[in-house]
């Protein structure tokens, strides 16, 4: 029995997990076209490696990574590339992004590169993080950081502890639950590849109670293996935050900003492990993932295993489309408390969408004035005062906002949940947060154009002095032959 810590804040909201959880993980059909990003992870946008017209197979290598934090982007499917160019994001901001459109030949033929591996288990720490890294497999709760960056951790900290993220605690996600309970032993396996490659002893796999089924699941496949624990959390909001899973399993806090690694543990999530034991068991990159299609919206809420790249038109045309008009509804990427909302149906599912969440549009409520109440500060995780940091956003002074610990916030949206006067502070924060990024990359222009003019001068100025000095040279040279002949 593993001891639980106590985290401060947190909140009880209707989990709706029922819309969704009896629904087995189903193949959704072939779309039309592919829209596949080439940014759909944390770091440097891969570079594309085809173009107009080639022919590709499935899991073919489309587009590589660049530099240390990126991650390659592979086929998800046989078919042509119609072209590359940008396209809508699966993001709120409706930012296009550079993206490879692929055209399925519908004989869903696979690279003869992609072969399965006979004894993965066998293989070094290095080799698996490596598997893992060609794969393209990125966080897939959310986080989307490269997956294999964070397997390498053990070079750098002095990790014990892997920790499996199965709390799934936004409301109506239920894609790792059906997950944990149809593929227990693949994500099992998935999880001892990534404890090998992680070099720790102990494994953590965090399943809160309103899902009996996967903790029981979970724990059937992993019953021969003792350093391997299956831990039953509450259900609570927002345990799946890692710094909060952590600090309830070992009862340690991890530094302001620093990584869970600083206190010896990696936490990896359920999807994840999956997409590992896939790629080192059967050779297969990341072309593929569970989406749970869900809300009051929706026809039939499904959890579907989709191919990267599917429009989200699809995937609502399988479920029997919307109860209502697509302007009387509202879609999020994601869960209702961190998820993004979509300006439109055609952005494609990437390697980091847990759910698709169609909500009826509900009229804003009205902005009060602040009363005071403080139920915002008992419920933020962060220990922040959401109320004071508020203020200061409003009044134009974000560094003040800085003070109060803008920076640790993690945007999880209780504040905003329990707060009476219906003031959305979560969405003060991300302005913030979004105005202090965009002053950064200001500053950071700014003083990259300064450098660069004043490498620029230096440059001319060597120029210069070479030139003199080649003159006095040849003036001397001149002098000296004149000397010579008289
Ligand atoms: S919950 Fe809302 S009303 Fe209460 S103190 Fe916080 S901001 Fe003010
Ligand atoms: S959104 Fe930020 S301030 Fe609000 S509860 Fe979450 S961590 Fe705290």
């Amino acid at each position: 029995m593993i001891k639980l810590f106590n985290i401060r804040g947190g909140i009880h909201p209707d989990d709706h997990k029922r819309f969704s959880a009896q629904q087995a993980i189903e193949s959704l059909p072939m779309p039309l076209l592919l829209h596949v990003p080439l940014q759909q992870h944390i770091g440097a946008i891969a570079e594309p490696l085809v173009q107009r017209g080639d022919q590709v197979k499935k899991g073919q290598l489309i587009a590589r990574h660049q530099g240390m934090v990126s991650a390659p982007v592979h086929a998800p499917t046989s078919g042509r590339i119609m072209g590359i160019g940008g396209y809508p994001a699966n993001h709120s901001s409706g930012l296009l992004v550079r993206t490879i459109t692929l055209k399925p030949d519908d004989e869903d033929t696979w690279a003869d590169n992609i072969q399965p591996i006979d004894d993965p288990l066998a293989l070094s720490p290095e080799d698996i993080a490596s598997k893992v890294a060609q794969a393209g497999i990125v966080g897939m709760g959310g986080a989307t950081f490269p997956a294999a960056v964070k397997l390498n951790l053990h070079k750098r900290y002095d990790l014990h502890t892997l920790v499996i993220n199965g709390a799934e605690c936004e409301p109506y996600l239920t894609c790792d639950d059906r997950l944990m309970q149809e593929h227990a032993e693949a994500v099992v396996d998935g999880v001892l590849l990534m404890a090998k490659a992680l070099k720790v002893e102990k494994i953590l796999f965090a399943i809160e109670n309103n899902k009996p089924q996967a903790q029981k699941s979970i724990a059937e496949a992993a019953h021969s293996h003792a350093h391997f624990k299956v831990v039953a959390l509450p259900t609570r909001y927002p345990l799946g935050s890692e710094k909060h899973l952590v600090q309830m399993l070992m009862g340690k806090e991890t530094p302001a900003r620093g990584l869970t690694a600083d206190i010896g543990a990696v936490v990896h999530n359920v999807s994840t492990a999956y997409a590992v034991h896939e790629a080192l068991r059967e050779g297969k990159p990341l072309i593929s993932r569970v989406v749970t299609v869900t809300g009051p919206a929706i026809k039939e809420a499904r959890n579907l295993r989709v191919l990267i790249g599917t429009p989200v038109s699809h995937l609502i045309q399988f479920c029997g489309g919307l109860t209502k008009k697509e302007d009387a509804v509202q879609l999020i990427s994601g869960g209702p408390m961190m998820g993004q909302p979509l300006s439109s149906t055609q952005v494609p599912i990437v390697k980091g969408s847990n759910g698709l969440l169609v909500l009826n549009q509900q009229p804003q409520k009205a902005e009060q004035a602040c009363i005071r109440c403080a139920s915002c500060v008992r419920a933020c995780p962060c220990g922040l005062t959401p109320l004071e940091m508020a203020a200061h956003i409003r009044r134009g002074s974000l560094d003040n906002s800085v003070k109060l610990g803008l920076l640790d916030c993690i945007s999880c949206g209780s504040c905003a949940y329990v707060c009476p006067a219906n003031i959305p502070l979560v969405q003060y924060f991300n302005y913030a947060k979004g105005e202090l990024a965009s002053r950064q990359r200001v500053q950071h222009k700014q003083q990259e154009t300064k450098r660069l003019a004043e490498a620029r001068t230096a440059r001319i100025e060597a120029l210069k002095k070479a030139r003199q000095e080649k003159m006095l040279q040849r003036k001397k040279e001149m002098q000296q032959q004149k000397q010579a002949s008289e």
